[in-house]
């Protein structure tokens, strides 16, 4: 039988709690399925790691992640480090991961369960069925080019600069990953920059042009400024398959998206390197999408499914379980029909769980949808 090594790193706050649950379904799949068997190693990553090892994350957990079939990432941060040095805060060992793996396209699904379209800050019928996928580029852009500085000049003012950066090979590879994620979904890719007033603006709308021709002329695409993507997502999301950008309106557009689906404690992300040559595989980390919630940390109370729905798109694109990545999205499906809802999806009339009762639940529906 196949078998996939997993790394998780819980991190901080409610990644502990979130990726316990996703160790409850390993568990369960590890008991029940054909498909695989998991194994599992854990580590320290964030916070956690800097008062174990006074760094974000050790060279030795790298080495396990290096290794790894796929990671599965908690969350990280908290006000316990607002004042560690610079290099060494929690999201200092995220960036190192999403930078040592080379995981350039971080993919961000909103999807919308129909038991929860009216959570939605949108109304019913401009959410309801909503599908889309974010492309976010992960590793190059403004949040890594040089310089990158703040210094004080000699009349006493001070200036801060951030370099956004792309070359034609990063935006090459994004591109033709969202060619490739886009045909096996509505066939449509939406490219979005700022080609009006950015230089890398420009250079990004031409090599997607490129790439589209020569690559997936089957596949639609269209060119949209990311400004007016901000607004066409709230005025008309469902006009959206997959949206393709780089990493600072990625960051943005795809939090705006989150609140369509009601929460940030739904929305999943997977960020993948390019295929290895000889194996085909790519390095992959999966991670929810929201942040280690130092407000509900500890409490019981936050919502496990993103983390939970993360682990699902790690079967999906790290392990070939399809069949049980499906299977994990019904059974959240079926949870959410039946009324259990945590304290961020809240609505009247529902019941309200907390962190591992959700999961228990989710598990139940596992079992009762694989006898
Ligand atoms: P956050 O995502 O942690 O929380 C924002 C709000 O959403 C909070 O009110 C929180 O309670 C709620 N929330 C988030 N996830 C939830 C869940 N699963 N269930 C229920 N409610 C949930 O963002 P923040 O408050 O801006 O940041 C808190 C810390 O997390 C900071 O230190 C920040 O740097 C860090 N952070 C880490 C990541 C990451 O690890 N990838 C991402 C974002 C923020």
């Amino acid at each position: 039988m196949t078998t996939h090594a997993l790394l998780l790193l819980p991190g901080d706050g409610i990644g502990i709690e979130t990726i316990a649950e996703v160790e409850r379904l390993i568990a369960f799949f590890n008991a029940r399925s054909n498909a695989g068997k998991f194994v599992v190693e854990r580590d320290l990553v964030g916070g956690s790691a800097y008062d174990a090892h006074g760094v974000s994350i050790t060279d030795a957990a790298m080495a396990k992640a290096l290794k790894a079939d796929a990671v599965m990432f908690g969350a990280v941060g908290g006000p316990k480090w607002d004042k560690v040095p610079y290099e060494h805060r929690p999201e200092a060992g995220l960036l190192r991961l999403r930078k040592d793996l080379d995981l350039f396209a971080n993919l961000r699904p909103a999807i919308c369960y129909p038991a929860l379209a009216d959570a939605s800050s949108l109304k019913r019928e401009l959410v309801e069925g909503l599908d889309i996928m974010i492309l976010r580029e992960l590793t190059g852009g403004v949040y890594f080019g040089e310089p990158k500085e703040l210094v004080t000049l000699e009349n006493g003012d001070r200036r801060a600069v951030d370099t956004q950066i792309y070359t034609s090979r990063e935006i090459e590879r994004i591109a033709k990953a969202a060619f490739d994620l886009a045909r096996k979904r509505g066939n449509k890719v939406h490219s979005a920059e700022k080609r009006n007033v950015m230089k890398t603006g420009v250079l990004w709308n031409q090599v997607v042009t490129e790439v589209h021709k020569s690559y997936a002329p089957d596949v639609t695409l269209e060119h949209i400024l990311a400004d007016n993507c901000a607004m066409q997502l709230i005025r008309n999301p469902k006009q959206f398959d997959v949206i393709v950008t780089d990493n600072l309106f990625g960051d943005v557009l795809s939090d705006e998206a989150a609140m369509m689906t009601g929460s940030l404690g739904m929305l999943p992300s997977a960020s993948l390197g390019a295929p290895d040559a000889k194996t085909g595989k790519r390095k992959a980390l999966y991670e929810p999408v929201h942040g280690s919630a130092p407000d509900i940390a500890g409490k019981g109370l936050a919502n496990p499914i993103a983390t939970i729905a993360s682990f699902g798109m790690a079967l999906r694109y790290s392990c070939d379980m399809g069949k049980e990545a499906d299977l994990i999205d019904k059974a959240i499906s079926a949870v959410l029909d039946k009324g259990l809802r945590t304290g961020d999806i809240m609505q009247p009339g529902m019941t309200q769980v907390g962190t591992s009762d959700m999961g228990k639940a989710i598990e139940a529906e596992l079992r009762a949808l694989t006898v």
